[in-house]
């Protein structure tokens, strides 16, 4: 099975669903076929089968755990190993796992690769190219992936293969000695532009993802960062804010990248919780450099994966991205609410951000349709009084 991209704004949204329900019953009934009885029980038990999505998409891991010991890294506070393994699924079955996700829309859901391991280290990188290019290839997910590995020629053939128009970010946060004692086990930064560069020199649509902005180096050596990876190729930008534990903040102070108080907002409740930093100061002032010099600067992750994948959007405050979704009428979304089982939401308006519902506090059971609403037409749904998915 290949089913074509999505032809977005030339189908109406229940078009749409209807297309996503397809390609949703397509990939089940063939991946269910190939990984037999035993995978199906296995994906069905799967966490992807029913995780929701975060505002960046669906996390998908490619594997658990990572050798470069970013001292920032919070994978570690999470319990992850320091030696990365593959993930004990099949590709295929943590495909089915996937799909068989109620959140899930074909098409439309995004996702996104790389939070709890480096994808590209050497003992899950066919893994995690095979799982990309064969998620894209059932589902059509607009997918993206961040790494801090080389994108050597056989990961751009492969990802270009499997994705054409696969979103990928390449972290950055410090370069020279302060990323040496910041990443001590990362390929050099400097290689990771250069080869970020070629990368998208070759067509692979890569950004640099300056995430985390880590307070007093990042924002000291934005102009350097900006212009090695201007001066290689790379013409787009993700900014993104640290995530601190306390012992992070501890080994932070420690390597002596103090974090300033005035920019944690709480002390964390306990060893595992993580706190994102007050950075938005920090990152306009990055923004506006890189904007200077001409990159095309996303506010988040998500942002550059539904450039990179020409899907409209407008269901978050920073939209619209891409361009503005089309307004369905108040009939669609009506015949809409009817085929996603949504009979006790009544339409209240439609606009160009947002669709106005009014019903009860959504059950576990009706949430995913909801999903459904929200992402084939990319505008944010809300409940009134209730809620906003
Ligand atoms: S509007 Fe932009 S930032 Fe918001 S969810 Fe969509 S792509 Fe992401």
């Amino acid at each position: 099975m290949q089913p074509q991209p999505l032809p977005f704004q030339r189908m109406s949204l229940v078009k749409r669903i209807e297309w996503a329900r397809r390609v949703k019953e397509e990939a089940v009934e063939e991946l269910s076929s190939t990984v037999g009885g035993e995978g199906v029980e296995r994906a069905r038990r799967d966490h992807h089968s029913r995780r929701k999505p975060r505002p960046c998409g669906l996390t998908i891991h490619t594997g658990y755990g990572c050798s470069y010991g970013c001292i920032y890294c919070y994978i570690y506070d999470m319990g992850f190993p320091a030696s990365p393994e593959p993930y004990p699924l099949t590709v295929e079955e943590q495909a089915l796992a996937i799909a068989l996700n109620p959140y899930v829309v074909p098409g439309h859901t995004f996702a996104a690769y790389g939070s709890v391991t480096e994808p590209f280290l050497h003992e899950v990188l066919d893994r995690s190219v095979r799982l990309i290019s064969t998620v894209y290839r059932y589902l059509r997910l607009p997918s993206q992936v961040s790494t801090k590995s080389l994108l050597i020629g056989a990961v751009v053939e492969g990802l270009m293969r499997g994705d054409p128009n696969l979103s990928v970010l390449v972290s950055v946060s410090a370069v020279g000695r302060e990323a040496r004692i910041l990443e001590p086990r990362a390929p050099p930064a400097e290689d990771r532009i250069l080869y970020a560069g070629w990368a998208a020199r070759r067509g692979l649509r890569v950004a640099l993802f300056m995430r985390p902005i880590i307070p007093g180096v990042t924002d000291r050596q934005a102009s350097t960062i900006l212009r090695m990876a201007w001066e290689a190729g790379v013409r787009e930008v993700v900014l993104g804010s640290l995530r601190v534990t306390t012992r992070i903040l501890m080994v932070l102070e420690h390597a002596g990248f103090p974090v300033p108080a005035q920019l944690i907002p709480r002390v964390p409740r306990s060893r595992r919780e993580q706190v994102t930093l007050r950075a938005s100061t920090l990152k306009e002032a990055i923004a506006a450099e890189a904007r200077r010099m001409g990159f095309k600067v996303y506010p988040t992750a998500c942002a550059a994966n539904t450039v990179s994948h020409s899907l409209p959007c407008n269901m978050c405050r920073y939209g619209p991205c891409y361009t503005q979704p089309p307004t369905p009428s108040p009939e669609e979304v009506e015949e809409a609410l009817e085929i996603l089982g949504l009979k006790r939401y009544k339409l209240v308006r439609v606009t160009g951000y947002e669709i106005l519902l009014k019903g009860p506090r959504p059950t576990k059971r009706v949430e995913p349709s909801l999903y459904w609403l929200r992402d084939t037409s990319r505008l944010r749904v809300r409940i009134a009084g209730k809620m906003t998915i």
